[in-house]
């Protein structure tokens, strides 16, 4: 990161925040990125010279060394402002003021490799800011930030999704159509499914940039109650909610029936 004697030797490193769709991090994809940085001087190209001319520097007087006093000590030192060449620009350029580098902003294009997730940094050797003169440019670290997606959440390599479901669809069984990043799938949801179970489907989820493992996609299917009803749907619920008085109604919920004998026992305790 620049510094150490005889000031900076090569550019500062840059971070760049690169928003992704999931989609991206997970196929991999190129991307054109305008970073904001320093680049080297086109007029002087990096000089920082207008005309190639040195002149002796005025606080080395051409040593290159400089003597500090360091409590009772006398320290030699690299001439801070000439780095210790002992020369110094003669004429600065006046395009960079004789910096040898101008903020500009740089188009790159990057690609990044699939998998990717949430916090993952990408390096780019040399694409960071231009050095002074006579030394090396930084690196470009370019991280990754994943959008939310709006039908799957990603967990290392796993994706999770949630499914809706008809009371019907889970209560007889079903063939359902899950999406998946890379197409259509299905699952067969059983008779008597309970909502908030879990059906898993082995890689589909993210192939990990990394081990080279694929994860799985976990659809969680949700049990939705029918809103809007029709008339006729409504007077079929009716007659089916009737069949329930006087018959073994435990026999059809199992866990409303262990909900009330929690219920009672919880009464029970309180009431003696
Ligand atoms: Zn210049
Ligand atoms: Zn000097």
């Amino acid at each position: 990161m620049g510094g150490g004697r005889g000031g900076p030797r090569r550019g500062s490193d840059l971070r760049y925040m690169l928003e992704l769709d999931l989609e991206e991090a997970v196929f991999g994809v190129e991307k054109s990125i305008e970073v904001p940085t320093l680049i080297e001087c086109e007029t002087c190209t990096g000089t920082g010279s207008a005309d190639g001319k040195t002149a002796t520097c005025n606080t080395c007087r051409g040593h290159g060394r400089v003597r500090m006093q360091n409590g009772i000590f006398s320290v030699q030192q690299t001439c801070p402002h000439c780095g210790g060449s002992g020369k110094t620009i003669a004429n600065p350029c006046r395009d960079c003021r004789g910096e040898g580098r101008v903020h500009d902003e740089r188009t790159l294009s990057v690609r990044i490799p699939a998998g990717v997730d949430n916090g993952d940094r990408i390096r780019l050797t040399g694409q960071g800011e231009a050095g002074p003169p006579g030394t090396v440019p930084g690196d470009l670290y370019v991280e990754v930030r994943v959008r939310e997606h709006e039908v799957f959440q990603r967990e290392g390599d796993d994706l999770h999704c949630e499914v809706p479901i008809r009371y019907g669809q889970a209560a007889l069984g079903a063939e359902l159509k899950i999406p998946t990043l890379g197409g259509e799938a299905s699952i067969t949801v059983p008779a008597e499914t309970q909502s908030g179970k879990l059906f898993r489907l082995r890689g589909k989820g993210v192939k990990s940039v990394r081990s080279g493992r694929t994860g799985d996609l976990i659809c969680r299917v949700v049990v939705e109650t029918p809103v809007r009803l029709t008339r006729t749907q409504r007077e079929l619920l009716e007659q089916f909610e009737a069949t329930f008085e006087g018959a073994d109604a435990a026999a059809h919920s199992p866990r409303n029936s262990s909900w009330l004998d929690n219920v009672k026992q919880f009464w029970d305790r309180v009431t003696s």
